[in-house]
């Protein structure tokens, strides 16, 4: 009986490395999204569900058929469809007749979750179980560690392809490395690997921060590797919204430690006072918070239909008015094409060069 779960950018490493400190030999590791995955969950999908919705579904159905039983699926009390994605699933995939069996891990129950995962482990204990848990969740800082290391390195390397190709081993070393010790000393090896990269030391690049809905900030198949693109315009790119805000619960636990999120929420208060679901306090909070640490610019980056980004959307010409920052809003949806967001992204990027060059 096999366990999957769909990709999800970078964080499908993470996942990854969960399953298998839970003692699974047997992962269906998902295939990045490919034009037949988004065929796929779109035409098993309620035409007016949000594309992450349709691309995981994509997902799903992939892994289902290449031997998945036991997939993945958490539950949100969100505000808006969030919670309604796993029993949704379920359905569309029983009415397409797979056999299959969906965990159900609540984050709302921490203790709930525990028991669940437990009992899809190869026997451990509830303190190994929460171990693996606890690999996940320092892993996933090092995964993003690699994402801002890339996205920064790559925009100023000498020879194109370095940082990625640094990026893929580190992935791959952060995934294999076993044990606390040996997690513990990653950053250091990160570091290391990034600084044989040979980068222009001299440049001084534009900077442009990535706000928005998860889904449609992690995963590069939904935003065609935007942070890549604006890269090749010799652009650094850096997201803060990541899957570490909810699966980081030593940060979390903290007491010393302030999480950003939660400074972003505080200057978004003026003008969002309440939790609307998505990321409509974050995006608009780090949008402030960029320009306050000298950004040159911000892209938001919402999924068609998505309820709570579109709040975002409605507000964002007053954020970028009143703290005088440039912000490009984007929906993205499965038809999106490359084309047309480079010539987007050009045209931005010259903007914003014209700005910081007060021209
Ligand atoms: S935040 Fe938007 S895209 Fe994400 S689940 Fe909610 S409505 Fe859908």
């Amino acid at each position: 009986m096999s366990i999957s779960f769909p990709h999800v950018g970078t964080f499908t490493y993470v996942m990854e490395s969960i399953c298998y400190e839970m003692g699974r030999k047997d992962v269906v590791v998902p295939n990045k999204p490919s034009y037949k995955t988004k065929q796929l969950g779109s035409r098993h999908s309620p035409e007016w569900m949000c594309t992450p919705f349709k691309m995981l579904l994509g997902s799903f159905i992939e892994v289902v058929e290449r031997g998945a039983f036991e997939l993945v699926g958490t539950l949100f009390i969100d505000y808006c469809r969030l919670g309604y994605y796993v029993p949704l699933y379920e359905l569309i995939l029983e009415d397409l007749g797979y056999d299959f069996e969906f965990l159900y891990l609540n984050f709302n129950q921490p203790l709930g979750f525990i028991q669940e995962m437990r009992r899809r482990t190869s026997g451990l204990t509830y303190w190994k179980t929460f171990r693996a848990f606890q690999i996940g969740w320092i892993k996933n800082r090092f995964i993003d560690l690699v994402d801002k290391y890339l996205y920064h390195y790559q925009a100023i390397e000498h020879n194109k392809g370095s940082a990625q190709a640094v990026a893929d081993k580190a992935y791959r070393i952060i995934v294999e490395t076993r044990g606390m010790s040996n997690i513990r000393k990653l950053r250091k090896i990160i570091i290391k690997m990034f600084k044989e990269v040979d980068i222009d030391k001299k440049a001084d690049p534009l900077k442009v921060a990535i706000v928005g809905e998860l889904y449609a900030v992690v995963e590069p198949e939904i935003n065609l590797g935007i942070m890549r693109l604006l890269n090749e315009l010799g652009v650094i790119s850096y997201t803060p919204i990541t899957f570490c805000r909810w699966i980081d619960i030593g940060s979390r636990a903290n007491p010393f430690v302030r999480p950003t999120f939660k400074t972003a929420i505080r200057k978004a208060k003026p003008y969002v006072e309440y939790r609307l679901g998505g990321k409509t306090q974050e995006s608009l909070g780090y949008a402030i918070m960029f320009k306050e640490k000298g950004w040159d610019g911000v892209i938001h980056l919402y999924p068609f239909t998505c309820m709570p980004e579109i709040i975002t959307r409605s507000i964002i010409p007053q954020v970028s008015k009143e703290h005088d920052i440039p912000i490009l809003s984007l929906v993205l949806d499965e038809h999106t094409g490359e084309a047309g967001l480079k010539t987007r992204l050009e045209a931005f990027v010259d903007l914003i060069d014209r700005k910081r060059n007060d021209l």
